[in-house]
């Protein structure tokens, strides 16, 4: 059976090889290394060529030539591709075949070398990675070649995408160069974005800005959608699963849209700028979202159909805002502007292309690629401006905030200061009012001193009275007994001194007083000494630690000093004497000091008796 049915394929091959044989490219020595084959592509299509069988059954009539006014009709439908090589060249050579719309979901690939069937295997959108034939985001076939070969080759193609179909023929050498170059450049391009977007998510979850969360969703989004677009999402992020591919392009695209009309409402403060925008802007997010989910149950091409017209439509929608706001002078928009024109131009391009409404020798993502990169690196500037205003503004504030606090800092101080001022016065004051306080209490006590002292000194002479005398003998009466030391009185009286007043009145007498007084208060210089009026022209003198010799010398001397002083009362020279009773003893009891002035008294007595004018010592016998 399996025989039978390969004789019948070769059969077959027999005719179909002869026509297609009419317009091969031919490989010579000097065929470039990369050729499209887009013109040596034949095409058919019919309900029920779904075998290699039948289609080579197919009369050379109904191949057409390919052309992508053809595609365009018969888009999301199975068809049927040939196209021959005739190796002229002498030199063999290595090839490769690549397709470069990654998206193409599924070939049924034969190679025939004449009528060889050298190789034939499915590749495509709807296998897993790991089944391509070479593992390469684009898919590619590698085949030998030499002198005589004639290569034939049918796909069978089945896709519900972009029908386009970019065979290019290249030598391996050159497909490798270019693939680095590609590669590189893909890399390069994924990589600033992925750079862009990462760094603008950490800004906006550090800041929690959501100006940066939206540009970081439209970023990442754009970055995916252009992996996949690149083919490298499918090998590197979702290899396994091919069916990713079919809804990832259309709804990345409305997840981009959706950020990009988040981002352009924050970015140029439509908020403050615009309401109507603002609501334009809103409602086309929403719209975007549904979009998004109206696209999941939808067959692939219709939903990235439907999606690649919103981004046309949302990229002139957003240029007209941008620039009417640039145009109203908001100075955010005017770079936005300039952003969008890029993007907008890119994705018009892109979009044209991709649909077939233009036709351009380039690849239908490279516009958008290119406006892309301008726009992502204007926006980034945007925002880092923006962020820059924002920063400059709240730094102005905190100086602001800095300056009031420094205000009321002064102001705190200038109260402090003037607080201190007057507590530092009212101090003062105090301090004034007790120093007067101080001084008044001073006078006071000394007023009250001397006063007292007035009490104790008898106001004629101006030694001690009689009663400090009493105070002060009963003191050195208990000190004389406590520390058992002779205490010594001595008892002076003016002798005939009623003569004196009778003869000279008694104002002399009383400066006669006053003159033996002084007298006294000039020999007794002991401090513990007192001398004091006893009475009339009687003077009693205390001599604490004094025994009998020195009493007795103390009043030898005041006797012979008042003998030889010289008192003068109206030009008359008036001459006194006195007599002194002295007695010394140690004190043995509180009533002993009164029996001591009477024995003074009663020396006193003797002294007078035995001729005044002399001193005596206390003795029993004068009893
Ligand atoms: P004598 O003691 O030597 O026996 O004789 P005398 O004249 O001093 O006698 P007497 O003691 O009796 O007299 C005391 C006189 O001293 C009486 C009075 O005239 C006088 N006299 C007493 N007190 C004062 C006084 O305060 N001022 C004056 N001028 N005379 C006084
Ligand atoms: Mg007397
Ligand atoms: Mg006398």
């Amino acid at each position: 059976m399996r025989i039978l049915y390969q004789l019948l394929i070769l059969v077959l091959l027999f005719f179909t090889a002869y026509s297609a044989a009419q317009d091969p490219l031919f490989i010579e020595e000097h065929t470039a290394d990369e050729i499209p084959l887009t013109s040596k592509l034949y095409i058919t299509q019919f309900d029920d060529a779904s075998s290699l069988e039948q289609v080579e059954a197919v009369s050379p009539q109904k191949w057409q030539e390919y052309n992508p006014k053809a595609m365009r009709g018969i888009a999301k439908s199975d068809y049927w591709v040939r196209f021959s090589l005739a190796h002229k060249a002498s030199v063999p050579r290595e090839l490769i075949l690549s397709f470069d719309n990654p998206h193409l979901d599924y070939i049924e690939f034969y190679h025939f070398n004449g009528s060889t069937l050298l190789n034939q295997f499915q590749v495509g959108d709807s296998f897993p990675f790991s089944k391509r034939p070479i593992l390469s985001t684009q898919l590619l076939y590698s085949f030998n070649s030499k002198q005589q070969d004639t290569h034939h080759f049918y796909l069978r193609v089945e896709t519900s995408g972009t029908s386009n179909l970019p065979i290019t023929l290249w030598s391996s050498d050159a497909y490798y160069q270019d693939a680095e170059r590609h590669s590189i450049l893909y890399g390069f391009q994924i990589g600033v974005l992925m750079a862009i977007g990462i760094f603008s998510l950490l800004i906006a979850v550090i800041s929690h800005s959501l100006s940066y969360s939206y540009y970081a969703g439209y970023v990442l989004s754009i970055t995916l959608f252009v992996a996949s677009l690149h083919g490298l999402a499918f090998r590197f992020i979702w290899p396994e699963w091919p069916r990713m591919q079919e809804f990832a392009l259309p709804a990345l695209l409305s997840l981009s849209m959706m950020f990009a009309f988040l981002f352009s409402e924050k970015v140029m403060r439509l908020k403050y700028h615009n309401q109507a925008m603002l609501r334009l802007c809103r409602v086309s997010a929403a719209m975007s979202v549904l979009l998004l989910l109206i696209g999941l149950p939808l067959d692939y091409s219709t939903a990235l159909n439907l999606n690649v017209y919103a981004v046309m439509l949302s990229s002139i929608m957003l240029m007209y805002m941008s620039l009417a706001q640039a145009f109203k002078g908001n100075k955010l928009a005017k770079l936005f502007a300039i952003g969008w024109a890029g993007m907008m131009l890119g994705a018009l391009l892109s979009g044209a292309i991709y649909l077939g409404l233009l036709h351009w020798d380039l690849q239908a993502k490279t516009p958008f690629m290119v406006g892309l990169s301008i726009e992502v690196i204007f926006m980034a500037a945007l925002l880092a401006i923006r962020y820059n205003d924002e920063r400059l503004a709240k730094l102005q504030i905190q100086q602001d905030a800095l300056l009031q606090a420094k205000k009321a800092k002064e102001v705190k101080e200038e109260a402090l200061h003037i607080e201190a001022r007057s507590s530092e016065k009212l101090a003062k004051m105090v301090q004034e009012r007790t120093l007067e306080l101080e001084i008044a209490l001073r006078e006071l006590n000394e007023a009250n001193q001397k006063l007292t002292e007035q009490t104790r000194i008898d106001s004629l002479t101006g030694v001690k009275n009689r009663a400090s005398f009493d105070k002060r003998i009963r003191a050195e009466g208990r000190i004389s007994r406590r520390q058992q030391t002779p205490l010594s009185i001595l008892m002076l009286d003016i002798d005939r001194f009623k003569l004196i007043n009778d003869s000279y009145g008694h104002l002399a007498g009383d400066q006669a007083l006053r003159a033996i007084a002084d007298e006294l208060k000039q020999i007794l210089k002991r401090p513990t000494d007192l001398v004091s009026r006893f009475g009339g022209e009687e003077f009693a003198i205390i001599l604490p630690n004094t025994d009998k010799i020195g009493a007795q010398q103390v009043a030898e001397t005041i006797r012979k000093v008042i003998s030889k002083l010289p008192i003068s009362w109206g030009g008359n020279r008036i001459r006194l004497t006195v007599s002194i009773g002295v007695i010394s003893e140690i004190v043995t009891s509180e009533e002993h000091t009164t029996l001591l002035l009477e024995q003074a008294d009663k020396a006193l007595y003797q002294a007078k008796n035995d001729g005044r004018n002399q001193v005596k010592l206390y003795s029993p016998d004068q009893d």
